[in-house]
């Protein structure tokens, strides 16, 4: 297969499975009856709500350290790895970096509350508190690996950070060979980009079908016009999937292109129904990202019938608040 610019092949995900082999759980693919009666069809979950640190981004984050320290050497990471994000990616960098033994540093806002400083604090980073805004953290982010000497881990827009998240569709590969097709939250597209490069390879048939929010979703309207836009960000129940895809993207745009199948975008109110639904009849606490899978089938109605879909469920890093807040607006 040739290598295409977005530099992410079948055979770096391959890599990326055997370096992070034991330091990242292979999360079960399990069979949901009440969701296979309710779409007549075969719905299987994929649990990333599985992972130690709560969501698959850690499969990324652990593959880029481990790559890094194969390439250049414990010596050269000795000033450690550093990132910006107060969500399941700064969990991911944290506990990746200490399994590993690199020192990691995180840069948050002074608006970041402090429950979720001491969560990154516990596994095992520094956080470095500055400025009043992301954007403003991320100015120190860039500071501290230009004086300091600290290496970027970014949440999506790398070559090894897709290929990590694409393990993920080596697994579902095994576990369910003859799948007709992955519906997969879409955000910056490390995720569905990996996974999408994965299941192609081995399986072109398979769809793959990308989920967006209905407003603030970059990547959805940077495929519109064609090339990287910025969108204005709005809040959302399903809040790991907002933010940008950075103007200046070279990897998850262009493979995101190449790999996804479909594209729909859902309102806030079926994700709010979904997730008390997978909690309701899966027993399983999900995040709004993680149930944009399940909304898009409901509020979009995906000719599904006697078809084997799996379902991404991403992440679990949801507040208590967030949760009422899907209860109010499911009406449940
Ligand atoms: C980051 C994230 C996504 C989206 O992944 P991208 O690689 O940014 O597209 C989906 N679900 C959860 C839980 C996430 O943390």
């Amino acid at each position: 297969m040739p290598q295409s610019q977005h530099g992410v092949s079948l055979a770096c995900i391959y890599q990326a499975r055997q370096r992070i082999a034991g330091q990242v759980l292979r999360t079960p693919l399990v069979h949901s009856p009440a969701l296979s009666r309710r779409f007549d069809a075969e719905i299987l979950l994929k649990l990333e709500t599985l992972q130690p640190s709560g969501a698959f981004k850690l499969r990324g984050a652990t593959n880029m350290i481990a790559a890094l320290i194969e390439r250049h050497g414990r010596e050269a990471l000795e000033a450690g790895v550093v990132t910006a994000s107060t969500g399941n990616h700064g969990r991911a960098v944290a506990f990746a970096a200490s399994r590993l033994g690199v020192p990691a540093t995180i840069c948050l806002s002074c608006l970041v509350p402090a429950n979720k400083v001491a969560a990154i604090e516990a596994l095992g980073a520094e956080v470095e508190r500055v400025g009043e805004s992301q954007d403003e953290a991320f100015i120190e982010v860039e500071r501290l690996v230009r004086e300091r000497g600290m290496t970027l881990i970014p949440p999506f827009d790398d070559p090894l950070i897709a290929a990590g998240q694409g393990t993920l569709g080596l697994e579902l590969m095994e576990d369910a060979p003859d799948l007709d097709r992955v519906v997969v939250g879409l955000s910056g597209g490390g995720l569905l980009g990996g996974i999408g490069m994965a299941v192609k390879a081995i399986r072109p048939e398979t769809r793959i079908t990308g989920v967006s929010l209905s407003r603030g979703a970059a990547m959805w309207q940077s495929l519109q016009a064609g090339r990287p836009v910025a969108v204005e960000e709005v809040g959302s129940l399903a809040d790991s999937l907002g933010g940008g895809i950075g103007l200046d993207n070279r990897c998850t745009f262009g493979l995101v292109r190449e790999v996804m199948d479909d594209h729909f975008q859902v309102s806030e109110t079926s994700i709010a129904q979904a997730m008390v639904d997978i909690l309701e009849h899966e027993k399983l606490l999900v995040e709004g990202a993680a149930a944009v899978g399940l909304a898009a089938l409901a509020e979009h109605g995906l000719e599904v019938r006697g078809q084997r879909v799996a379902l991404v469920l991403s992440g679990n890093g949801v507040a208590l608040e967030t949760l009422d807040k899907a209860r109010q607006l499911a009406n449940r």
